[in-house]
Parts: C-alpha cells; sequence; structure tokens
C-alpha cells in the first residue's frame, strides 16, 4: 500500500520596528516567501509612537505590512510585540504572542544570538541597499523634505498619507512652542 506523506507546513519568523515598512524589508519577505508557506512578521518596540525613531503606531504599522504583502502570495500574519528589558526570555516572550513558526530569519546579531541559544534554527537574511533602504535615512528625509516616497512599497506611501505621517514626524520633532 502507498503511504501518503502529509506535507507539513512550514512557517518563518521575522521581526522588526518597521518605523516605516520599507523595500528593504519588502525584498526580504519577497524571498522568504519563496523557501516557506506561511510567514509571521512581528512588530517589535510595538508600545511605541509619536517619537522621533517611533512615528507610527503597533496599529498603522500592521496596515503598511498587511496592505504591502498583499500582492505577496503567501499567508502572513503581522503581530505587533512590546519590548521587555529582559533578553534571556525574550524569545519565550515572542512566541507567547505569535503563531508557532519553524524558523526565523534576521540579520540583527542579538536576535540571532537569543534565537538560537534558544534553539530555534535561524538564517541570516542579507541586507539591500542599505544606505537608502533604511528607517533612520528615510525618516531623516520625511524632515527634510526629500524624495522618500521611492524608498518605500506604494501601499505605505498611501498609509502614511491617510493618517499625516509626515506632518507627525516633523511636528514631534519641533522644539517646544514657545
Ligand atoms: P531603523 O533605522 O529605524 O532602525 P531599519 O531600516 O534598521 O530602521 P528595522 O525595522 O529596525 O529597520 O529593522 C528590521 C530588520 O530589517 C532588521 O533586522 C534590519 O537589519 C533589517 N533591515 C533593515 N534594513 C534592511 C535592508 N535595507 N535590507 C534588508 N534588511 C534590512
Ligand atoms: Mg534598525
Amino acid at each position: 500500500m502507498r503511504q501518503r506523506k502529509e506535507r507539513r507546513i512550514s512557517c518563518a519568523f521575522y521581526i522588526g520596528r518597521f518605523q516605516p515598512y520599507h523595500l528593504g524589508h519588502h525584498t526580504v519577505l519577497s524571498s522568504i516567501a519563496g523557501e516557506v508557506d506561511e510567514i509571521v512578521i512581528g512588530i517589535g518596540s510595538a508600545q511605541y509612537s509619536h517619537e522621533i525613531k517611533n512615528p507610527f503606531t503597533a496599529g498603522e504599522r500592521v496596515v503598511m505590512i498587511s496592505r504591502s504583502l498583499r500582492d505577496l502570495d503567501i499567508d502572513c500574519y503581522v503581530i505587533p510585540i512590546e519590548d521587555i528589558q529582559r533578553n534571556a526570555v525574550w524569545v519565550s516572550h515572542v512566541m507567547s504572542m505569535t503563531p508557532h513558526f519553524d524558523l526565523a530569519y534576521t540579520n540583527n546579531p542579538l536576535v540571532f544570538r537569543l534565537f538560537e541559544d534558544a534553539g530555534v534554527p535561524v538564517k541570516r537574511s542579507p541586507m539591500y541597499r542599505r544606505d537608502e533602504y533604511s528607517g533612520t535615512a528615510i525618516r531623516e528625509k520625511m524632515l527634510t523634505g526629500e524624495e522618500w516616497e521611492n524608498l518605500v512599497p506604494d501601499a505605505v506611501v498611501r498609509v502614511i498619507e491617510e493618517i499625516g505621517g509626515v506632518a507627525r514626524l516633523r511636528e514631534i520633532a519641533r522644539d517646544d512652542l514657545g
């Protein structure tokens, strides 16, 4: 009798702050999408918003990422994850908030090490055009009025326009009102 082989669904995890989600992140996820069946995307530092380094809320970042990933033919779960100041239990904290995943992708050395120490298979993801595809560089362009729209997916441009994201960033970057 022929044995029927059940094919297990493989699921990958990827985390960032996504302030905002940009084409570097999107290129990494597009490539991971070719290797697994599902992706869990963790939105790190989820509790922060309205700060120069963290202008967007977790909910706004969920929408940016979910809409951008619609054109990738893959099931994704986008999960906000608040920081905890305790690296030794950070992987358990992540897992308490996410669907099960089989492996993680990152190029952050600390995240790599924490997954490795927790016994989770982890692969290094490559960097793409890091000088331009960088949250810090994009926020700086928003502040100085340079073009940033070509560095993020179209869906992210639309979300940032809808929420008045650039005006928010400029406002929180101003000194106290005199
Ligand atoms: P910031 O400058 O605000 O820290 P960032 O561009 O580093 O933003 P994060 O959200 O901090 O983006 O990073 C999430 C993950 O994405 C990190 O592991 C980071 O190394 C990776 N990443 C960031 N930029 C790129 C890029 N251009 N190509 C591939 N991966 C990237
Ligand atoms: Mg970063």
